[in-house]
């Protein structure tokens, strides 16, 4: 005879991305792990364990190696829903009176902070272009520990292609010395148009309209971050 073992409960969704996946929610066992580093503040430790969670409660639709780090984050937000509970409490400060009120956040409103951008290319001059990419978690990883000091090795993580009127190269084909050459070509000013690219992408978030409790201005925020989500 063997002992009973609790059925979970899996659930559909349609990631930013467009893919349908099947998920499932927390359990004791990614809880654990999630304690771990909850008051944690080294991003690299918060996105190690949000990859190692996804990747177990994901069931089918996806490999978590193929998702961006978009809809990682979104399963990841509807995986915590799904297990502990839709309503997030934050700290809101007005933007009129500037004292601070705490707001309830439905997590299960999770979307986009924008559209996507209509085009991917960025144009380096008359006849040099890129195309950048949405990252994945592991990109994000790495971005998230060179953006401030090393925007040249940030950019071989964003960078898909480099085109020019007669062909197009797939950047990750490229030799590391081709690599190389071509991030060191690159001007200060055009590292800038590709970091500011990358800033048009949207990110997950969740809308929420509040009234000020102090001062009754109303205002809709965009909850974001990662670290919001993370009790
Ligand atoms: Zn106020």
């Amino acid at each position: 005879m063997s002992i009973p073992i609790l059925k979970t409960p899996e659930y559909n969704t349609v990631l930013p991305s467009g893919r349908e996946v099947v998920y499932r929610p927390f359990l004791v066992k990614e809880e654990k792990v999630m304690l771990t580093i909850k008051e944690s503040k080294n991003v690299k430790d918060i996105l190690r364990v949000m990859k190692s969670v996804v990747s177990g409660c994901l069931l089918s639709g996806a490999k978590v190696d193929e998702l961006t780090y978009n809809d990682t984050e979104h399963l990841f937000i509807l995986m915590r829903c799904r297990s502990i509970g839709e309503e997030v409490e934050i700290t809101h400060k007005c933007k009129k009176c500037e004292k601070e009120s705490p707001v309830s956040v439905d997590i299960s409103n999770v979307g986009l902070s924008k559209p996507m951008p209509e085009s991917d290319v960025v144009m380096l001059n008359d006849e040099v272009g890129v195309t950048i990419k949405s990252l994945s978690v592991d990109a994000m990883t790495k971005v998230a520990n060179t953006v401030e000091s090393d925007p040249l090795e940030t950019i071989q993580y964003i960078v898909r292609t480099i085109f020019n009127n007669e062909s197009v190269y797939e950047f990750k084909d490229l030799s590391k010395d081709e690599k190389k050459e071509f991030v060191e070509s690159l001007s200060l000013s055009q590292v800038k148009n590709i970091m500011e690219k990358l800033e048009e992408y949207p990110r997950c978030s969740i809308k929420v309209d509040v009234t000020c409790p102090h001062c009754t201005e109303q205002e809709t925020i965009n909850v974001e971050g990662l670290e919001n989500f993370f009790t």
